[in-house]
């Protein structure tokens, strides 16, 4: 099985696409199809019809015995309930049934998905509904079709939909501006995104040795291998063999699902890699990356390796992200933030990009917001992810143009020529000037922005929704206004300089990983949520709460519920690591100690100082396990969410990361024989 060998048959070969759909359905009804999926009205029931024989016609073609609405719950997760399509028929016969019903709803319980509170209120029946934007795709003799998920009463309990509604806001108000600026041809503006996914991939049979990988994805303790990266020789190193045989099986996987694998190389950890798409339609982008990962599991399992997608596997050396390359592009193929070939393409752009920092400003907790969980905060902050202050890099040379419209002056490029907003002269950007800056959260990479914030785990359905719906708002603000302006040029050049001069603040093209960086954004204003319990507050804050329902995003309630949703996975990821640690210091270090202490004679004078620093070590671990037992008791008593995570973010951490404190100086210290884990080097230097 090779795609190279016959690549265009291979690729897609088990993704419905449009190329497939026109094998098994009629032009007519594809026509009909395509115009519903337009103007995002129902499909009429014959269409409908015939579109789910088509499907099933195909996926039986291609060996499928089951089919499941595939939904994206608010644990971050894939939800899939597989059902035949096998049905008696008479008394001995059976058929293969797949109607319009069973292709448009499905009805899954909803009462064991996370809710936040909606279920308690509402039926347990949770009802997922085709989403025939995103094409279905066969996945082990399945057939996938991609759905949202909302409770009887419609309330959403997916991460599709908020992404699903805050394109069609963007949509809205980006066609309104573009109508303003004189734009009678684009009828749809839409979102691309291209989700660079970071992992590790370590031997299979050395993660099973670990309860703390097994179930929290992540070591809780682990001294640091004598080699780290400080040689800097794994970055774009020559791949090794192992790991290029799963390379390959990987791509393979996801070409046949349309997925467009195209960049791989090694990261900069030991044992840590990249994987990059072409960038897509963000609806599809996002289902392909929820798909990329799980597949990014399987393969590796095959190939007797695990793939970690934690955030921060390992202390000490990088740890995983996922940068989201985020645009917007009209029908007819322009991006809107591409300064373009014309004057009037540069105002346009402009007004796109004021309206862009000014909206980052705003609404920075909310962004913060989308990458704020256990797993990231190990990673956020530190010196090699972009700090937890929300700020935009856009490079010197747009910095300069900014930095004259603010003074209202005109700007001089390096060819002498003058750019006034609205007027005149061209604005190119030199693709360099704009490429490198790996330390901001927020990039302007020459025509789209680089969100780095969020972490190699979850889903980038809520960054996506959130940057679109924040760009949505202030177009809307933007469009408002020049609507009612009777000078518009006048009012166009005004606005953009409003808009730049007021929220300045939010630009940042120094290093994010300075120590001064915090003191000098601590000064302009700009918040440092250092971590999710900080965070989560901010969600709910006045303004939050009034972009997201004004925008049509969620609901009030939906809204309560996410926030519950998230204290509550934070929280529970935090006691489930306590838990796992408390565990392996129990079962496993403390008896590991007292082997070694007990192989040790007493004739030398290195055999009584081990026994001395080993066995005071020992005293010590045993005092900071009681004592995160202790906070774990007081956890479990608590009685209102708000003092559960104050407990786990304050006391479970500090009194989880003093005994990984001191369970690491003795692995430093006790002979291997008795360790009872691997160790960072066997788990990162073994292949
Ligand atoms: P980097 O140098 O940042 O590591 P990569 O090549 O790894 O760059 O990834 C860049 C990602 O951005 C790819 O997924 C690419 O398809 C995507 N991308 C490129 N252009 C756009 C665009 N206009 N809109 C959205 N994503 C884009
Ligand atoms: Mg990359």
């Amino acid at each position: 099985m090779s795609i190279r060998t016959n690549e265009n048959e291979r690729f897609g070969s088990n993704l419905f696409h449009e190329k497939a759909m026109k094998q098994y359905i009629s032009e007519g009804t594809l026509a009909v199809w395509r115009e519903c999926v337009r103007t995002r009205t129902v499909l009429p029931e014959k269409i409908a019809d015939d579109i789910a024989d088509g499907m099933k016609r195909w996926a039986l073609d291609k060996g499928a015995t089951h089919y499941t609405h595939w939904f994206q719950p608010l644990n971050g997760e894939t939800a899939e309930k597989h059902e035949g399509f096998l049905i008696p028929d008479g008394r001995d016969g059976f058929r293969m049934e797949f109607s319009r019903k069973e292709l448009l709803q499905g009805e899954p319980d909803a009462s064991s998905f996370p809710s936040g509170g909606l279920r308690s209120t509402f039926e347990a029946r949770g009802y997922s509904a085709w989403d025939p934007t995103s094409y279905a795709f066969i996945k082990d003799k399945v057939l996938c079709i991609p759905t949202v998920f909302c409770t009887y009463s419609g309330e959403v309990l997916d991460k599709k939909t908020p992404l699903l509604r805050s394109g069609d806001a963007l949509n809205r108000q980006a066609v309104r501006i573009l109508r303003l600026l004189g734009d009678g041809q684009t009828e749809s503006v839409t979102v691309n995104v291209g989700a660079e996914q970071e992992y590790f991939l370590i031997p299979k049979p050395l993660f099973q040795q670990r309860e703390d990988l097994r179930l929290c994805g992540r070591t809780l303790f682990g001294a640091d291998a004598p080699k780290k990266q400080e040689l800097e020789d794994h970055y774009y190193g020559q791949i090794k063999p192992e790991i290029t045989a799963f390379m390959q099986d990987l791509n393979e996987e996801l070409w046949t699902l349309g997925i467009c694998a195209k960049t791989e190389h090694n990261e900069v950890a030991p044992a840590q890699y990249e994987m990059a798409p072409f960038f897509s339609d963000a609806n599809i982008a996002n289902d392909q990356n929820q798909l990329t990962m799980e597949i990014m599991k399987r393969v590796a399992d095959r190939h007797d390796l695990v793939c970690l997608l934690h955030e921060k596997p390992f202390a000490g050396v990088n740890g995983s992200g996922k940068h989201v390359n985020w645009s917007v592009g009209t029908d007819r193929g322009e991006n809107l933030f591409s300064p373009g070939t014309t004057p009037a393409d540069n105002t346009r752009f402009l007004l796109f990009l004021a309206a862009f920092i000014k909206g980052v400003d705003e609404y920075a907790s909310l962004l913060r917001c989308s990458a704020a969980y256990a797993g990231n905060d190990q990673r956020l902050g530190g010196n090699e992810a972009p700090p937890a202050i929300i700020s935009i890099f856009v490079g010197s040379e747009l910095e300069a143009v900014i930095d004259s419209i603010i003074r209202d002056e005109p700007y001089v490029d390096q060819t002498d020529r003058f750019l006034t907003v609205g007027k005149d002269v061209l604005l190119q950007l030199s693709k360099d000037n704009t490429d490198r800056n790996r330390t901001s959260p927020v990039a302007f990479t020459g025509n789209k922005f680089e969100f780095r914030m969020p972490g190699s785990s979850q889903s980038i359905a809520m960054p996506v929704t959130y940057l679109n719906t924040i760009l949505a708002q202030e177009l809307k603000e933007c469009a408002d206004r020049l609507e009612g302006a009777e000078d518009r040029p006048q009012a166009l050049r005004s606005l953009i300089r409003e808009m730049l001069s007021e929220h300045r603040r939010i630009l940042f093209n120094g290093n994010g990983y300075d120590q001064s960086w915090i003191a000098e954004a601590e000064r302009r204003g700009l918040k440092n949520l250092r971590n999710t319990a900080e965070t989560i507050p901010e969600f709910v804050n006045e303004k939050n709460v009034r972009l997201l329902t004004e925008n049509g995003i969620y609901s009030l309630k939906e809204i309560e519920s996410r926030n519950e949703i998230h204290l509550e996975s934070y929280c529970g990821t935090t006691v489930i690591e306590a838990r796992t640690l408390l565990e392996m210091i129990r079962k496993g270090i403390f008896g590991a100690v007292s082997a070694f202490l007990s192989s040790l004679g007493g004739d030398f004078y290195f055999e009584k100082e081990l026994t001395k620093k080993a066995g005071s070590l020992g005293n010590d671990l045993l005092q900071a396990a009681e004592d995160l037992e202790e906070a774990l008791a007081e956890y479990d008593a608590a009685a209102d969410p708000e003092a559960r995570l104050k407990i786990a973010s304050e006391k479970l951490t500090a009194r989880m990361a003093e005994c990984r404190r001191i369970a690491d100086l003795l692995e430093k210290i006790i002979d291997a024989r008795f360790w009872p884990y691997p160790n960072y080097t066997q788990l990162m230097f073994t292949i």
